[in-house]
């Protein structure tokens, strides 16, 4: 029986506000640091630059900030604003800024080529950009009916600290859109996921209830993007928990162990690429990393013998891992503490506020615990929808609420979730979501090109890579560099294909539809033989 096989989360239970209270989520992050002990602490440092923001100038350049651009710019509730930017101490002051006038935030990956921002924009239709004096350029082609503000400029500065009248707080519903984030799903080309302020609270509220308490705050290193789901709910989870957040501008990794050195990291928040460098290799060696104390590494899967190496490494760290997804407002699970982090291969327990069923993808059934299916959440950070896409969004989030995530997986009797495999078609390159669909359109229009797919080939440093199957025009000499020439002159350099293979046909079933799973078969059989 279904509800007998549904699996409730065991960690203490999240405390969120009545739902119809007026509450934003960048109101509801201040509003839990107030008796924080460290109100005037500093809140953010850029390690590139050395700047610093405290916690009493964040909240003062987000108020003045947030005056400005609804009375002088005429922003208000409903707006979207599209943010194309690497990570700098501006980015989440205009969060903070956008989400308490409730307006939408948008932001997008800034290695995007312009005609992927383009069709970024037509998902979210934005009135206003901020840019970068990077970035900057790849919006001025786009045929904008707006005005894109440059972040690292004098002009932004003078917005976030020129006197103006306070405007009085903007009433914000919970149930508002925050944010619209780009994801692929399941399946198909990248589509806008919806945020509301309740999911964004709800993301704050786990890790804010399962805090520790310290005698000092804690710095946080962030590798990964402000534009990642993982990156957009640390902003509030960090002012939420009063911690000091180092930034680096572009990642690379003996600046960050620099970073970690001059600045006392106490905590690093990672992709499983960067823990793999640190624990196979001697970078690290020659830095004083004493003050690390925990290590957070989520986004993609990550093998148990990288934790062990690590963890025999830095015997004094304390390793997390969590599971999510940009469609949960992040993490659903996480392991807590160093024996959790034991229970090997376990990405977590369920996070407070979530259930888990585990589907059989053949009868619909729930399955009990121990078994194989796909797994199904609910909870109150499971997105809204996808924008403008009712049908991807009913695929997707089902009845009862219930987000399908197109993970193979299995709940173990303790209540710990093993991810297995990937069932749906996402190719995560270094934690960074590529869309095989995306792909296999630019290779379907070259004119030489009959037919594509695109699928992940394991590799150690990176997680997956794109490998594309090509079936080419009778007697045509199309070669594998013209083919990924080709491909890597239209997209961002992480989707970027790095493996061709010409095949004769496509596997396809009696339907025409495209059959990845034999593809990936003889991929799995190739690469494990060798
Ligand atoms: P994103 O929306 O970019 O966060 O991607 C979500 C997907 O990343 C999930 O559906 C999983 O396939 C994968 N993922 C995230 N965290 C983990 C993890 N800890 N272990 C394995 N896969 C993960």
């Amino acid at each position: 029986n279904s509800e007998t096989n549904t699996f409730h989360s065991l960690r203490p239970p999240i405390h969120l506000p009545p739902q119809h209270l007026p509450i934003s989520a960048s109101e509801y992050a201040f509003s839990l640091r107030v008796n924080s002990p460290w109100l005037d602490s500093l809140a953010l440092i850029n390690s590139s630059t050395g700047q610093r923001v405290s916690y009493s100038e964040f909240t003062l350049k987000t108020k003045t900030l947030a005056s400005y651009l609804h009375s002088v710019l005429g922003l208000s509730k409903g707006h979207t604003a599209f943010v194309l930017s690497q990570n700098l101490v501006q980015v989440p002051i205009l969060y903070f800024s956008l989400l308490s006038l409730g307006i939408v935030i948008s932001p997008a990956n800034p290695l995007s080529t312009e005609s992927e921002i383009s069709s970024l924009i037509q998902l979210c239709n934005p009135v206003i950009a901020f840019a970068t004096s990077s970035t900057a350029h790849k919006l001025s082609n786009i045929s904008l009916r707006f005005k894109t503000i440059v972040l690292d400029s004098p002009e932004f500065d003078s917005m976030m600290t020129s006197p103006v009248q306070m405007i009085e707080p903007v009433e914000v519903s919970q149930s508002d859109l925050a944010a619209i984030l780009y994801s692929s799903g399941t399946t198909g080309r990248v589509k806008g996921v919806m945020l509301t302020h309740r999911n964004l609270i709800a993301s704050v509220a786990g890790p804010y209830a399962s805090r520790t308490e310290r005698e000092s705050p804690a710095v946080f290193l962030y590798t990964m993007p402000y534009f990642h789901v993982f990156g957009f709910f640390y902003s509030l989870k960090s002012v939420a928990l009063s911690e000091v957040v180092v930034l680096m501008e572009r990642f690379d990794l003996t600046k960050m162990l620099k970073a970690v050195e001059e600045f006392r990291v106490t905590h690093l928040a990672m992709a499983p690429p960067v823990v793999v460098a640190m624990a196979k290799t001697d970078v690290t060696k020659g830095y004083d990393l004493s003050s690390l104390e925990g290590v957070a590494c989520g986004a993609a899967p990550i093998a148990k013998d990288v934790i062990s190496d690590f963890l025999a490494k830095f015997p004094r760290v304390v390793f997390v891992q969590g599971y999510g997804l940009t469609e949960s407002t992040g993490s659903a699970c996480r392991t807590v503490g160093q024996e959790e982090t034991f229970h090997w291969g376990a990405t977590g327990k369920l996070a407070g506020g979530f259930e888990a069923k585990i589907i059989n993808p053949d009868t619909g059934d729930a399955l009990p615990p121990g078994k194989q299916g796909e797994l199904w959440i609910r909870g109150p950070s499971i997105m809204k929808g996808y924008i403008g896409d009712p049908e991807a969004t009913s695929a997707t989030l089902v009845a009862g609420g219930w987000l399908r995530t197109g993970d193979l997986c299995y709940i173990d009797e303790e209540g710990f979730l093993f991810v297995v495999d990937r069932l749906k078609e996402l190719i995560k390159y270094k934690a960074y979501q590529v869309a095989p669909a995306e792909l296999e359109h630019l290779l379907q229009s070259h004119p030489e090109i009959v037919d594509a797919a695109v699928i992940p080939y394991p590799d150690e440093e990176a997680g997956q890579v794109p490998m594309a199957f090509v079936v080419r025009q009778p007697r045509c000499s199309l070669s594998e560099e013209e083919i990924i020439d080709f491909v890597a002159k239209q997209v961002a350099p992480y989707k970027k294909i790095r493996r061709v293979t010409f095949v004769n046909s496509l596997p396809k079933s009696a339907a025409g539809k495209l059959l990845r799973k034999d593809l990936r078969k003889i991929v799995y059989a190739n690469s494990s033989s060798r």
